[in-house]
């Protein structure tokens, strides 16, 4: 296993240390993931769907957002985004996405923007991000909350120079196993340069605590593990070049698969998308699946269903998402993990160019 020698060596200093829960594992992971991002705080949380809720839960206790307020999310999502507003007791405004960023579209924002409307909630889907130039402008002209779904996208660079995790008043990181930055369990946090919004999160995560025995708001249990953040401060150094052979291979396929029947996501020069999937449109998606299987190369789909379609959504079916449900049925993610080899990379290519 990768980093075996170094998980070994740290999870032997978690046991010498006999400190389990918010120790100096989390604290030093906080400090060196907020640096990474270049943002004034990161509060270390559970997992990236408690990430987003608290954020949420955080304004409400400012009195920025209220029950029944409306948050512009995009259709196009993992069902993790849709969860947190619901679960929050807010109201989710689904929105098309553009086909070919596969990223909310911005011109369809301002369609559904009403009264009601407190907050953007983006998504840099696959890991790029979505167009933070327009978002931003929405989210200033209308006096909208801004908040990045980043669940997908560390390291990812605007051209401005900004990271993923500071492109918003505040943005929620999963550390899911299989993320970029992936942890050996469950693993999130929190993103922003607001200080009273992290000064409402700190206590958020753990029961409402202003100190052991004193509790000011009604908080929650959404700690991030002392043993994860450890194991998160070592990948840390590595999500660069990680992210960097995922460019890479990625520019491979755009540029060694001939198969004119495939549609492939843009590839540029400029690091705003560090490709946590490679997704490709195909009209024939499933065949196309089947045949790669045949062919010993595994594929997936994410997501083979959309959150309107859902059943625990019955209430968004009858929504009218043409380009979201277009997407769902052609959309195939190829092999992207940093690990993977240049051999079974022409592997891939050959067998998808002989489709
Ligand atoms: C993974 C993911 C989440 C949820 O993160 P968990 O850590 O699994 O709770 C939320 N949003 C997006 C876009 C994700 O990909």
């Amino acid at each position: 296993m990768r980093f075996q020698k170094e998980f070994m060596d740290s999870f032997q200093s978690f046991l010498d240390s006999g400190n389990y829960i918010l120790g100096d594992q989390v604290n030093k992971f906080e400090q060196d993931y907020a640096i990474y991002c270049g943002v004034k705080y990161c509060i270390g949380v559970s997992n990236g769907l408690d990430a987003i809720k608290l954020i949420l839960e955080a304004y409400k206790v400012l009195g920025k957002l209220k029950e029944g307020d409306e948050i512009i999310v995009p259709a196009n999502t993992y069902i993790a985004t849709i969860l947190a507003v619901s679960n929050t007791g807010l109201v989710p405004i689904l929105v098309e996405p553009n086909l070919e960023t596969f990223n909310v579209n911005p011109i369809e924002i301002l369609k559904v923007i009403t009264q009601k409307t407190k907050a953007v909630l983006g998504v840099h889907l696959y890991g790029r991000l979505y167009d933070v130039v327009a978002l931003e402008e929405i989210s200033k002209d209308f006096n909208l909350l801004l908040i990045e779904d980043a669940a997908q996208a560390h390291g990812a660079i605007h051209k401005d120079g900004r990271k993923a995790g500071n492109l918003s008043n505040a943005a929620a990181f999963s550390f899911y196993p299989t993320k970029n930055l992936g942890a050996l369990g469950d693993a999130g946090a929190i993103t922003t340069n607001d200080d009273d919004l992290a000064n409402v999160l700190l206590r958020l995560r753990n029961y409402g605590r202003i100190s052991t025995y004193e509790n000011d708001i009604k908080g929650y249990n959404c700690r991030l593990d002392e043993i994860q953040a450890s194991f998160l401060k070592i990948k840390l150094k590595h999500l660069d070049l990680d992210n960097e052979r995922r460019r890479e291979i990625a520019k491979m396929y755009c540029t060694s698969i001939n198969n004119e029947a495939i549609i492939f996501p843009t590839y540029n020069a400029s690091k705003n998308h560090v490709f946590h999937q490679f997704v490709v449109r195909h009209k024939e998606r499933d065949k196309l699946k089947t045949y790669l299987i045949a062919n010993s190369v595994e594929t997936l789909i994410h997501y083979p269903i959309p959150p309107h379609k859902q059943q625990a959504y019955r209430e968004l079916g009858h929504l009218l998402l043409p380009i979201t449900e277009k997407i769902y049925n052609e959309v195939l993610s190829l092999p992207i993990s940093p690990m993977l080899t240049d051999e079974e990379l022409y592997e891939i290519v050959y067998a998808i160019n002989n489709f």
